[in-house]
């Protein structure tokens, strides 16, 4: 009995308060009117995002929880230094919009002691994760030049590499030199497939490429300006680990020790040349060694970007 008279009284409250509620919403939306804005604050607070009308910009399909840069429609701004590089759109669909393809002309970035760490030719499931461990224990971004077919059967290495800041470059699809040198056109067409390959995964693309074998003695002249009007920035390496050659983890390290004792003018912007891809797991034996050096003499660590200076 008590508590029955208890409810209808805190039912009759809860009613009370309810109508008060309703009666303040109407006269405030009669007071300030029913405007714009005020629909939008309403649409954005009680609709799900999923039900709103959609946005006619791109969106990213993985949150990097590190900063990175990515363009959009416009190529207005310079990117920040040292932060990665993205495109909300692929060059095709730059052309087929009408949007700009080429960079800005940026001011190459020249440190007192800087040095890029590039890995080469992954993802791959046995190095990569290892080097991506590496890098968080010692707080450093480095960049990724990915080949198309490795790119195709690690989707999930791709996402950590992107969603841990480190730039990602492209290295064509196939890296197999007999195709990707005949032609710029086909060349080009190997980083379009690539581009797709990334853009699947990540909702955006790289703006960086590197040539495999690098661009001496592969890239006529007639390379270069076809890259630049795409708007890819191809970087080289001016410090070899010497990976490539299966040496043991103290010939790599001492590879990029000696070459960077050697000429000290390299220091303002040592791009430093390894390899994550199958069968470099001398390279992650070698990499604590070779962070451990550089941090000895100095140098901090950068992504590969638009303000990196060329190699040489
Ligand atoms: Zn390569």
């Amino acid at each position: 009995m008590f508590n029955n008279a208890r409810c209808q009284v805190i039912s009759r409250i809860s009613i009370i308060c309810l109508l008060f509620i309703l009666f303040s919403t109407v006269a405030a939306l009669g007071f300030y009117g029913l405007n714009e804005s005020t629909l939008s604050i309403i649409k954005d607070t009680f609709l799900p995002a999923s039900t709103q009308e959609s946005k006619t910009e791109p969106v990213e399909s993985v949150r990097p929880d590190q900063p990175r840069y990515c363009l959009s429609e416009k190529i207005a701004d310079l990117p920040p230094n040292d932060i990665a590089l993205f495109d909300m759109f692929t060059v095709q669909e730059r052309k087929a919009q009408g949007l700009p393809t080429a960079l800005l002309e940026v001011d190459p970035f020249y440190g007192d002691k800087v040095a890029y760490l590039t890995f080469d030719d992954g993802p791959n499931k046995d190095n990569t994760p290892l080097v991506l461990e590496i890098l968080r224990k010692n707080k450093i971004k480095a960049t990724f030049f990915v080949l198309g077919t490795q790119v195709e059967n690690n989707a999930e290495l791709v996402k950590e590499i992107y969603q841990d800041g480190h730039a990602i470059g492209n290295h064509t699809y196939s890296h197999v030199y007999r195709e990707l040198y005949q032609s710029p056109d086909i060349y080009i067409q190997q980083l379009y497939h690539n581009d797709e390959l990334i853009k699947k995964i990540l909702g955006v693309r790289p703006r960086i490429s590197r040539a495999p074998g690098g661009s001496a003695g592969n890239f006529t002249k007639a390379y270069w300006p076809r890259l630049k009007s795409e708007g890819y920035i191809e970087v080289g390496w001016n410090v070899s680990s010497g990976d490539a050659s299966a040496g043991k983890a103290n010939d790599i390290r001492d590879n990029v020790i000696s070459q960077l004792e050697a000429n000290k003018a390299l220091w303002s912007h040592a791009i430093i040349l390894m390899h994550d891809g199958s069968g470099h797991g001398e390279t992650v034996k070698a990499l604590p060694a070779i962070i451990q050096y550089l941090k000895e003499q100095g140098f901090t660590f950068r992504v590969v970007n638009a303000q990196t200076p060329p190699a040489w």
